[in-house]
Parts: C-alpha cells; sequence; structure tokens
C-alpha cells in the first residue's frame, strides 16, 4: 500500500545556469509529497501520518522553509532540490526507529510505531516517490533513480 502526506513551505531561489526570468531571486510556496510503502500493520496502519509529519519536518522544513534554496545549492532547480531531499528521507527505517527511540515521545505514539506484539518499529516501510510542486502547475517527481 502507498501512503503520502502533502507538505507546503516558502523558499526563495534563483536559478544559475538559466537565462529567464528565474535567474532573478523570486519565492516559491512550495509544495512537497512524500509517498511511502509498505504493509499494514495488525494495527491496521502503515504508518503514523503524525510520524510522517515530524520526520519531514526535522529532515527537510526546518532546513529549508523560509530560507534561500542558494544558501544550500549551487543551482537550485526543482530537480536538484527534490533529488537532496530524496537522500535526506531515502533511510525511513533508521528515521522512523530514531523516532521510536525518542525519550520524549509520548507512549500513545510510541505504541503506534511499533507493530502490536512486536518490541520493533515497522521497517518494512519505505521512501517510494517524492513529487516537489515549485508553482501549481509544475512539478517534479523522483523515486531515486
Ligand atoms: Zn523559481
Amino acid at each position: 500500500m502507498l501512503l503520502s502526506k502533502d507538505f507546503t513551505f516558502d523558499s526563495a531561489h534563483f536559478l544559475t545556469e538559466y537565462h529567464g526570468k528565474c535567474e532573478h531571486l523570486h519565492g516559491h510556496t512550495y509544495k512537497l509529497r512524500v509517498t511511502v510503502e509498505g504493509k499494514v500493520q495488525s494495527n491496521g496502519l502503515l504508518i503514523d501520518f503524525g510520524i510522517l509529519k515530524k520526520i519531514v519536518k526535522e529532515q527537510i522544513l526546518d532546513k529549508y522553509d523560509h530560507r534561500c534554496l542558494n544558501d544550500f545549492f549551487d543551482n537550485p532547480t526543482a530537480e536538484n532540490v527534490v533529488m537532496e531531499f530524496w537522500k535526506l528521507l531515502e533511510d525511513l527505517p533508521s528515521l522512523l526507529k530514531a523516532e521510536a527511540n525518542d525519550p520524549n515521545l509520548p507512549e500513545e505514539i510510541k505504541r503506534l510505531l511499533k507493530d502490536e506484539g512486536s518490541k520493533d518499529i515497522n521497517e518494512e516501510v519505505r521512501l517510494y516517490e517524492l513529487s516537489l510542486w515549485e508553482t501549481p502547475n509544475s512539478f517534479v517527481t523522483y523515486r531515486g533513480e
């Protein structure tokens, strides 16, 4: 099964290897869709939406929201940005494990992370696809290929 969650963030950028409107500094409200793939556990969940939100916030939004992407990328096209985001989320099982071991995580959410009757989190969940919208009509999709 696939499960997706959408996020938005505001960032500025200018394109360095491009001549046209986008070579000048400007901003976008980017939309990021994170899609994961896995089996539904006996608790009826593939992954808790709240945990996915926390991971994407910590790995991506906290770093790039309200920033100029040129501070992080030589040429921040949607293509280059989505490939970097993939690297930040690719090791989803480890990120989930880190969340599960976070002592500040409420017990209720810890229970959701773990398959019933097991001490382990659902490590079968893997990153499947990222889509990044630069405008409502223009987006890229990446599957780590
Ligand atoms: Zn732009």
